[in-house]
């Protein structure tokens, strides 16, 4: 799905060089390269706070407990994403209300958040799933209607860019009260490692979150509340230090990707070709996902890795139907779109080395299947 060894061949100078300065100086833990990717993120995404931490899953939780939320209180997300971003609210204690998403953009549909409001509920938790950004306007809507927190994923949506409805352009993780991402190795911002952040313009959310990774410390050895230990290491810090500079040029490439995908794909009848949404000015493909309708979708699977292509079905079971949500206690009919999407989608190769070639192999697969079968 992904090609990290070619992505390496092209920046093997600079990152060996990167990570040689942190041997050198041997400042394992919060040394330079961990300030300077910091700093340097900052800078890319127009926020004022990067805090890093060790994974994108710890990112939530620790944006979780900034809010300072109580046991008991509900947060709303969508019922189609990874399990990270539903998991750490259960795990605070706090309630998940999940919600249906939208057929187009697979993303949470606003018009199903308000019906789901009570007075517990504290916060919302878009998620800019495969990298297309989430109907940030109308949740912002909502949200200061009712007093809710918005707290982005971004864990897919990095270097994404957004345009509300004032005209105004800005990325992923800077549209919300905080956002939390994921420096996994195959998302678009990948370490060679686990790594994570949360990002916010609230100078005092900052400063709290800032002691939440550190053991609730302000202080050395004074611990105001209780925390957790969440480091980005230094290591994965000179990695993405030099991946950062990177990240629009890989961006972009996978954009190319898709639209070249989309080109071969489109106006098949068992095709639907991913939909972009208006406000989504740069959607960052951290997945190509089409649907597959009238046609065997676990068949194709099976037939494309039989031909030695790598595919995804990104999610096959919603969250509502897994076992250890099993008790959040919802209605199966309230989900009609998310169990249609878990039957259709399909995710194809897509990173910042497919090559021409490559994507002609892929579809004219996908499309001799599909022909076979009708
Ligand atoms: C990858 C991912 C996470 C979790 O990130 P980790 O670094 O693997 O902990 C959370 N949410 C979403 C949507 C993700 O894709």
């Amino acid at each position: 799905m992904v090609d990290l060894k070619s992505q390496y061949n092209f920046i093997q100078d600079e990152v060996q060089t990167s990570i040689q300065e942190v041997l050198e100086t041997s400042s394992f833990i919060n040394g330079p390269a961990v300030k300077e990717f910091q700093r340097d993120l900052e800078h890319y995404l127009g926020v004022k706070h990067v805090i890093p931490c060790a994974n994108g899953t710890d990112a939530l939780q620790i944006a979780l407990m900034g809010l300072k939320l109580q046991p008991g209180d509900e947060v709303i997300t969508a019922d189609f994403t990874f399990a990270a971003t539903v998991e750490v609210i259960s795990l605070l204690q706090l309630k998940p209300i999940l919600i249906d998403v939208d057929l187009l953009t697979f993303n949470i549909d606003p018009a199903r958040i308000e019906a789901a409001i009570t007075p517990k509920t504290k916060a919302i938790i878009p998620v800019h799933l495969f990298g297309q950004v989430a109907d940030i306007d109308a949740i912002n809507t909502i949200a200061q209607k009712h007093n809710l927190y918005v707290v982005e994923d971004n864990a897919q949506g990095i270097g994404a860019r957004y345009v509300n409805n004032k005209g105004e352009k800005a990325m992923t993780g800077t549209l919300s009260h905080v956002a939390a991402t994921s420096f996994f190795p195959s998302k678009n911002l990948g370490a060679y490692g686990d790594g994570g952040a949360i990002f916010t313009n609230d100078d005092e959310l900052a400063y709290f979150i800032r002691g939440i990774v550190n053991h609730g410390m302000y202080e050395r050895y004074y611990h105001d509340v209780v925390g957790v230990n969440s480091r980005l290491d230094s290591m994965q810090a000179a990695v993405l230090k030099i991946k950062l500079k990177y990240l629009d040029f890989y961006n972009e490439r996978r954009k190319e990707a898709a639209i070249r995908y989309t080109q071969l794909l489109s106006n098949h009848p068992n095709i639907i070709t991913p939909h972009r949404a208006q406000a989504c000015d740069s959607h960052v493909f951290h997945q190509y996902t089409l649907r597959i309708v009238n046609a065997d979708r676990d068949a194709l699977v099976k037939y494309l890795n039989e031909h030695d292509i790598p595919c995804g079905v990104y999610y096959p079971v919603p969250l509502h139907r897994q076992k250890a949500y099993a008790d959040v206690g919802v209605k199966e009919e309230n989900f009609p779109v998310t169990n249609q999407l878990v039957k259709e989608v399909i995710s194809l190769p897509m990173h910042s080395e497919l090559d021409t070639d490559q994507i002609k192999y892929i579809t004219d697969k996908v499309l001799r299947f599909l022909d076979q079968k009708n």
